[in-house]
């Protein structure tokens, strides 16, 4: 049904690190897990849990981590024909170091800097009736998005897209057209008052809106807000305990694309979307904490 085209890597998730190593110092911690991280990889893992079915597009290495990847991906359902093997890098590692608070990274690109939209075969994304895009570093080419999306539109398929952050400001230059092409557009409320310029979120959404009919911003532990059609809506988030953010704007992604492609009205989806990413940021890694559809609605009844 879905075809998920971007990043996915390694994430070393490092917790109760209390002082970064000097030179030629070596600091010690309690805790380090490895899981799947990437943000169209998390976003698959979490959308495969909810039942939908999918394929996943990118780039792995041939290395015990790219491995690492597939099985996960094989053990959730997801159809793993059309990754591409690369001997040319590794696989892409993230370090995250304290993920529950002001979080650090180290970040390797890896193969993800493989992947090119001009160079996939159209054969494997118009497999099902919605591709997922996401940005990643090595690909911030509006050009190849909107041609992409343009594409897809003409053969019928809907289209989503969440851009991520972006520090080298590559996105800045057409984000308002890539956002008129996309079906469904993810932000969260930081990148949304940088691509405006505007001093607060509703304002930001509303400026958004005269560019993309269907806008969604996720506002951390305030919840999110979605313009479609310029008609706005509001859901609050859930309370609970954070663990570990990572994920937590993919987790809600996938909740949110579920809703759409299911035909939910918008309040429905935000909800559904509030729980994926409470359940993920309550759990450590970015894929572990949603569950399948059964357990995220009992979360929302209880
Ligand atoms: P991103 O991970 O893209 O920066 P956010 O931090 O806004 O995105 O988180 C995405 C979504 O995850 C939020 O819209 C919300 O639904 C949920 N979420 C994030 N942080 C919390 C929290 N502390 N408590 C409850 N839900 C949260």
């Amino acid at each position: 049904d879905v075809v998920v085209i971007g990043d996915a890597n390694i994430d070393l998730v490092v917790a109760g690190c209390n002082e970064m190593p000097e030179p030629g110092q070596e600091v010690l911690v309690n805790d380090m897990t490895l899981h799947v991280g990437g943000g169209a990889a998390l976003f698959s893992l979490a959308l495969a849990k909810l039942g939908m079915k999918l394929a996943f597009n990118g780039v792995l290495g041939e290395d015990g981590f790219g491995q690492f990847i597939r099985e996960r991906f094989l053990q959730s359902g997801i159809d793993t024909r059309y990754i591409r093997s690369s001997s040319k890098y590794n696989t892409g590692i993230s370090i995250a170091i304290n993920p529950e608070k002001d979080r650090s990274f180290i970040t390797y690109t890896g193969t993800n800097a493989e992947l090119s939209l001009l160079q996939l075969d159209m054969d494997s994304v118009v497999l099902g009736r919605h591709v997922h895009l996401t940005g990643y570093r090595g690909s911030r080419n509006h050009e190849e998005y909107v041609d992409m999306a343009r594409k897809l539109k003409r053969l019928g398929l809907t289209t989503s897209l969440d851009v991520g952050w972006d520090d080298t400001g590559e996105w800045y230059k057409g984000i308002f057209e890539l956002m008129r092409e996309v079906d469904i557009f993810f932000m969260n409320e930081v990148e949304a008052r940088r691509y405006t310029g505007c001093a607060t979120t509703e304002r930001s959404l509303q400026e958004l809106s005269r560019h993309g009919r269907h806008v969604v911003l996720k506002l951390g532990e305030a919840g999110a807000m979605a313009s479609v059609g310029g008609r706005m809506s509001y859901r609050s988030a859930f309370e609970v305990d954070v663990v570990d953010t990572t994920g937590a704007g993919d987790s809600f992604n996938a909740g949110y694309v579920y809703g759409f492609l299911n035909g939910y009205r918008t309040e429905q989806c935000l909800l559904l979307a509030n729980a994926c990413g409470a359940l993920s940021v309550s759990r450590f890694g970015g894929s572990t904490g949603v569950g399948d559809r059964a357990a995220v609605e009992r979360f929302i009844r209880e």
